[in-house]
């Protein structure tokens, strides 16, 4: 622990804002289609190796904040470095794609706020970009009593979270916007949209190129480390592969499944921990995908930061249902019985997780149940739509979630940065937690994290 002492940074629990100001796909591992895959492949570095700036991890978190960093200091020489052969290789180019309103999210917490401004940002620059989405809605039913009380609740959140344009509906309403959806009650929200995030994720990264930054693919970060052999560049980042490494002055991690083993790599707490749930889609055929015409959710259990299992329409005109939340036995595994020993022994033995499950061992059998039969899950679909069966779906895509949990096995429900101290530690910045709706906010993070990183780094 010796380079990072500092506290987490975390909202709203710990007042952020005094470190951080608060500003204002698709499928499994798929092969990249022209316009959602950037591929470097570069081995040689093109700024002999020395930067400004290094950004650890190609996701949505870290090409948005890499692209912002060069719009506000157009002078600075930075690298991107991602493991992958792409860049979205991870959670970043499998999810579901919504674009997130800010209904769910604690007032005044971080996600509403960057929710709320990042879906106005993502949508002027799809626009701007010619990068397809649809402003296609969403509705959140009720379909008992229970529920229908808890809407009122979330309702009122959406309203302190100045969503805009949100409407409390009943059945009639309901079946106008979606025919073949019944429950007693919904909340609408037309602004919510969908948009292909691995697609988003890409262009980040052509622009961060266009404004003269580099990105290196195949370069696993393994180690950091002080070095004296140029003292305007006094950290060495290295890369897993034989001489891979590059020098810099500070780094920026985004290393989302992966988040607390790199932050650990330069001294920094290992905790929060990040525990990987993997989320099955199953994919309606054709004809019921026809029964579709938005965003269908239900009332969100309030013990989890899952959304539950919902209808969502793609880009392409898929339909998806799903996902569950899984514990997954290996962080980047997509498919059921996906294995790795390192990331299977470090989560079970981890006491946050032990706790975790003795607290909801009902919920994590219904959750595994789920993953193995389609049944389950549609049969949770039919309360809200009915007439969905079993025959008219298939298995789908999986995306792993990474979800920081703490030690009394709590989980961590805010984004989450942390940064530390010493020699190593103070040059650092790492991106601890970024779930969802880190997509849809994507553009309002970058801009508040490279406002950190001026006021850390480069005043
Ligand atoms: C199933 C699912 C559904 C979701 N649905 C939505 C949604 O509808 N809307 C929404 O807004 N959000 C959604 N999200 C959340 C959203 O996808 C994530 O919050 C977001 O993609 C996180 O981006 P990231 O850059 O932090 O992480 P990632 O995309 O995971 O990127 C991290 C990158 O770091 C790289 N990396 C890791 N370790 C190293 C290393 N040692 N060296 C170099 N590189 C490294 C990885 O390869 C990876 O590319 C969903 C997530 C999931 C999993």
């Amino acid at each position: 622990m010796a380079g990072c002492a500092k506290q987490l940074i975390r909202a709203p629990k710990i007042n952020v804002l005094n470190v951080i100001p608060a500003i204002p796909n698709h499928i499994n591992s798929q092969k990249c289609s022209q316009n959602r895959c950037l591929s470097t492949q570069s081995t040689a570095p093109k700024n002999k190796g020395k930067y400004d700036i290094a950004i650890v991890g190609g996701g949505i978190v870290g090409m948005a904040t890499a692209r912002q960093l060069l719009l506000n200091h157009p002078e600075l020489k930075l690298v991107t470095l991602e493991k992958e052969d792409r860049i979205a290789a991870h959670q970043s180019g499998h999810n579901s794609g919504v674009i997130h309103a800010g209904i769910y999210y604690t007032p005044g917490s971080l996600k509403a706020k960057l929710c709320v401004s990042g879906l106005k940002m993502a949508y002027e620059y799809c626009a701007k970009n010619n990068i397809p989405y649809k402003k296609c809605g969403k509705l959140v039913v009720a379909t008992n009593e229970e529920e229908n009380s808890r809407l009122g609740g979330l309702f009122e959140r959406g309203l302190q979270n100045e969503v805009p344009d949100l409407k409390l509906i009943g059945p009639d309403e309901i079946k106008k916007i979606e025919p073949f959806c019944k429950g007693l009650r919904a909340i609408h929200s037309p602004i919510t949209g969908i948009v292909d995030w691995g697609e988003v994720t890409v262009s980040y990264g052509t622009n961060f190129k266009k404004l003269g930054g580099e990105i290196m693919t195949n370069f696993e970060v393994s180690d950091f480390k002080m070095s004296q052999s140029d003292p305007d560049y006094p950290v060495t980042v290295i890369g897993a592969q034989p001489n891979q490494e590059i020098q810099c002055k500070y780094v920026l991690t985004c290393g989302g499944l992966q988040a607390d083993r790199i932050a650990a790599k330069s001294g920094c707490n290992p905790e929060p921990k990040i525990l990987p749930f993997r989320g099955d889609y199953l994919l309606l055929k054709p004809e019921a995908a026809k029964m579709i015409n938005g965003n269908i959710y239900p009332v969100p259990n309030p013990n989890f930061p899952f959304l539950g299992i919902h209808f969502t329409p793609r880009m392409n005109g898929d339909v998806w249902l799903g996902p569950n939340a899984v514990l997954a036995f290996k962080r980047e595994g997509y498919k059921l019985l996906d294995f790795n020993a390192r990331d299977f022994v470090d989560a079970v033995s981890f006491r946050g997780l032990q706790k975790l499950v003795m607290r909801n061992m009902g919920y994590a059998f219904g959750e595994l149940y789920r993953g193995f039969m389609f049944s389950a899950t549609v049969k949770a679909s039919q309360r809200f739509v009915p007439d969905i069966r079993v025959e008219h779906v298939t298995r789908g895509p999986s995306g792993v979630r990474a979800q920081a949990l703490d030690r009394d096995g709590g989980l961590v429900d805010d984004f989450v940065f942390d940064s530390g101290e010493g020699e190593l530690g103070s040059r650092m910045l790492h991106v601890r937690n970024s779930p969802s709706p880190a997509a849809t906010a994507s553009l309002a993070i970058g801009e508040m994290i490279a406002q950190e990183v001026k006021n850390k780094f480069l005043v």
